[in-house]
């Protein structure tokens, strides 16, 4: 079997279209686009490719974006009180934080510091926890929140394949608050049967070997062997590291595309979706400021 390639650059392309209609008409009626804010904290050279995305991303799609860097070398309360500030300012509609963040941060404090209605990472404990306490997809779509982007961005994808999930073995490998516990808990509100593997997990690879649908953010390159893969399993790869010069995922692409029925790219798989859905949350939010 060869693998279709789950194109994540075209289903973000299909999303931000779907927006422009309504970027232009938001444009119109308050003379200005939907503004969306990025934090960063600490410049690295990954950091500064994903901002660069965004901005070309938002300025494509119509939406205004702008970065809001911390001063250098500068805590969290620093950063706590730049994120209260980008709060209360009503040209603002949207606010992110580039991660990673220097560890000892209080990511609950860093995520607390934003207005759930501004979060759209949906990171924010009043997003997040209810995202966590809906049981069902249709509890998801009906809590009004904004759940987790990137755990959206990885169940748009698997939309894409057409695929039943209810009843499907999934494995989630990472079990981080971002990406892993978000994504083990959006699949079984789709009635998959989840394991949620981390690195003390024995024997990974025969977890692995059982999914039908796997996703894996663990960031590890090409650690997950394409030997393991399930003949006819989608791959869902959302790891993005560095090897060398080249971002790669975690998942060996070329051996597990020969055994896979879907999978994604690294990098054009979940990145540009997981971007995609952060321009949709912002114009969402400037709607229902005008509302
Ligand atoms: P993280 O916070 O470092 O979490 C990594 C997780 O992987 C942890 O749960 C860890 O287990 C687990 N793990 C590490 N080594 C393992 C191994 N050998 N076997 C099994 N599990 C292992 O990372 P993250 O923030 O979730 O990011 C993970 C990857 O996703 C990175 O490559 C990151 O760049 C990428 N990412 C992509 C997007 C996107 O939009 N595409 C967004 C966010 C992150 P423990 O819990 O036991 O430590």
């Amino acid at each position: 079997m060869s693998a279709q390639i789950l194109d994540g650059r075209a289903v973000a392309r299909a999303i931000r279209s779907a927006l422009q209609a309504d970027i232009a008409a938001m444009r119109k009626t308050r003379g200005a686009p939907p503004k969306l804010a990025i934090v960063t904290h600490t410049p690295q050279a990954s950091t500064q490719v994903y901002l660069r995305a965004k901005l070309k991303a938002a300025s494509e799609t119509g939406l205004a974006a702008q970065e809001f860097p911390c001063a250098p070398g500068s805590g969290a309360e620093a950063l706590v009180r730049l994120l209260a500030r980008l709060g209360t300012d009503a040209s603002i509609d949207s606010i992110i934080v580039e991660q990673p963040l220097p560890k000892g941060f209080s990511l609950d404090a860093v995520f607390s510091a934003i207005p759930p209605r501004k979060d759209a990472e949906g990171v924010h404990p009043a997003n997040y926890g209810r995202f966590f306490l809906a049981k069902s997809a249709a509890e998801i779509a009906a809590a009004d929140i904004i759940p987790p982007c990137t755990a959206a961005a990885i169940i748009a994808l698997l939309r894409e394949t057409n695929v039943h999930i209810a009843g499907k073995e999934a494995v989630v490998v990472g079990r981080s608050e971002i990406v892993g516990r978000p994504v083990a808990h959006y699949l079984s509100a789709l009635d998959a049967t989840v394991t949620l593997c981390h690195s003390k997990t024995e024997e990974l690879s025969e977890h692995v070997k059982r999914a039908d649908i796997l996703v894996t953010c663990l960031g590890k390159p090409a650690c997950i062997k394409g030997a393991w893969i399930k003949p006819g399993a989608v791959v869902i790869d959302a790891g993005m590291n560095r090897s060398g010069d080249v971002l790669v995922g975690d998942v060996e692409f070329a051996a597990a595309s020969e055994t896979a029925s879907f999978i994604t790219p690294v990098p054009g798989g979940v990145g540009p979706v997981t971007t995609a859905i952060v321009l949709a949350n912002t114009a969402d939010a400037a709607r229902r400021q005008t509302v």
